[in-house]
């Protein structure tokens, strides 16, 4: 049994229906079970006033219900709308009015419930369902926007069949294979085990925040499901390794890594060839943007022998990928239908090639002879942490909105390999350099309302007044070679 994403029904119903679907936080669904829970899911969203085209929220983390609910909006073709609950509510409620939207479906307590005050429903005809624009959508993904706001990704029904198409074909994970999901549902890296999962037939194992942290036990999980695809950033695979149970031993079915969203270091492949000898590692790339990846290649000897700093791999059959004065664009059905209520950007970012919406991603890069693509970083200040996608300028708001600061500025600091290692804040409070206004105290608690953990700094320092540029714009760099100089003489390198 599985879910043919073009037909958008459950097709071969006959078939594995007794095997394992979905192993959530809450319970594990076999296939008929996922199709019948899924299909009752329909019933209740119907009864609240969903239907085609309006979009539907799903909030929680790793239940099997979330699960449902998002196989459920496709079937009822309302586009889902993921959002994890590393989201504080002030965010929830942010993504809810770009939406429109009032009602939303909690998939801890499995009930639909309002936005504001987190009510269960008593009458649904006191709720107007507000239908997007863009027609037939599977999902809208919101990100971190540099303005403040989360900006909403709407990626289309053609470009979730096309994700598919590619995964089936091309990357030869098996009939059935069994993935692991780690990535919260908000992050669209975790699309590529949702539709791989529906499209093959398969299995998901949805690893929650606790059962991935140190001794929560996944690895036991994972063997007990029989992972066969491992699907993560290569920073969660970095910190597995430092578990030594972490090996073909333990995982003796897993034959393929599946990385996307950041760098792939020649040690981190080096380091999982030796404790899983039989794995393949697929390094694939792409924007959020354009549907979850674009490019992909497979790591074996002769890539790893070849290159001190990995490519990003090949266009996917159907995309189209080119460097434009040094920036990487995406062009193809996997294309997003463009950003939610956000016609400026899309202006700025996208437009169409031979017939087929393409997207200018930010990314600097270059292509070989070979057609083979390499990431150079950004051109902006949008950077990965922990694999998690920040904008810095989207932390500078949040830090301009605490009481007494007059401007703000977010700076990475790098390890000397280009990795993230963590976030500082700075503030003009006008008040003299190092001290601490009393209303500042609880900053961390203030900002933690807005911004989900993973974007609060770990630290935060106190300035009269910011450098600025020469352009008149917060001078990123010279602040972080003053932490440097001041606060911490280590090989940090500067962000800028
Ligand atoms: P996201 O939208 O969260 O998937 O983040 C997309 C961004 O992550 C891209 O625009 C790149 O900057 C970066 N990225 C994604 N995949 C890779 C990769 N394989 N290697 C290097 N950077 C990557």
């Amino acid at each position: 049994m599985r879910f043919d994403l073009t037909a958008n029904r459950f097709v071969d119903e006959h078939l594995r229906a007794e095997a394992w679907a979905v192993v959530g936080s809450d319970r594990a669904l076999r296939w008929h079970e996922l199709a019948a829970q899924a299909r009752e899911w329909v019933e209740r969203a119907r009864a609240h006033g969903f239907a085609q085209d309006v979009p539907l929220m799903v909030r929680g983390h790793k239940e099997a219900s979330f699960f449902v609910a998002m196989v459920g909006a496709l079937l009822l073709g309302a586009p889902f709308v993921p959002v994890d609950t590393i989201y504080p509510d002030e965010r929830m409620e942010r993504i809810a009015r770009a939406l429109g939207a009032q009602i939303y479906f909690d998939a801890q307590s499995d009930r639909f419930l309002t936005v504001s005050g987190k009510h269960a429903i008593t009458d649904p005809a006191m709720f107007v369902p507000r239908s997007l624009r863009e027609r037939n959508l599977a999902y809208v993904l919101f990100t971190s926007g540099t303005t403040g706001e989360p900006k909403g990704v709407q990626i289309g029904r053609e470009s979730v069949a096309d994700l598919a198409k590619w995964m089936t074909e091309d990357f030869t994970l098996g009939d059935t294979p069994v993935f692991l999901n780690q990535a919260p549902f908000s992050f669209d890296l975790s699309m590529y085990e949702v539709f791989g999962t529906l499209a093959t037939g398969g299995t998901v194992v949805l690893a929650s925040r606790a059962l991935a942290a140190h001794g929560g036990g996944l690895l036991g999980k994972l063997a007990q499901y029989g992972v066969t695809t491992w699907v993560s950033t290569p920073s969660f695979a970095q910190q597995q390794l430092l578990d030594l149970r972490f090996s073909q031993t333990e995982l003796p079915l897993l034959n393929t890594f599946l990385f996307c969203g950041e760098v792939l270091s020649v040690e981190l492949v080096r380091q999982l060839r030796q404790r899983f000898p039989a794995a393949r590692i697929i390094n694939t790339y792409g924007p959020t943007e354009a549907t979850v990846a674009t490019t992909w290649i497979v790591v074996d000897d002769t890539v790893l022998g070849k290159y001190e700093r990995l490519p990003v791999g090949y266009a996917k059959r159907g995309a189209k990928v080119f460097v434009d004065a040094g920036e990487i664009c995406i062009a193809g059905a996997h294309v997003m239908r463009g950003y939610l209520n956000r016609d400026d950007l899309n202006a700025a970012r996208m437009f169409m090639c031979d017939g087929q919406r393409a997207f200018r991603t930010g990314d600097l890069g270059a292509v070989d002879g070979d057609r083979l693509l390499f990431c150079h970083g950004r051109i902006d200040d949008q950077i990965k942490f922990g694999g998690y996608r920040i904008e810095l300028s989207e932390i500078d708001a949040a830090l301009c909105a605490l009481q007494g600061v007059s401007s703000a500025a977010a700076v990475a600091l790098r390890r000397p390999d280009g990795r993230v290692m963590r976030i500082v804040a700075f503030v003009a409070t006008g008040s003299a350099e190092g001290t601490l206004p009393g209303a500042l105290l609880d900053w961390r608690a203030q900002l933690a309302v807005r911004l989900p953990s993973y974007m609060v700094p770990s630290e935060l320092l106190t300035y009269e007044s910011l450098p600025v540029s020469a352009n008149f714009k917060t001078d990123r760099a010279r602040l972080v070679q003053d932490y440097r100089n001041h606060h911490f003489k280590s090989s940090f390198q500067a962000n800028a």
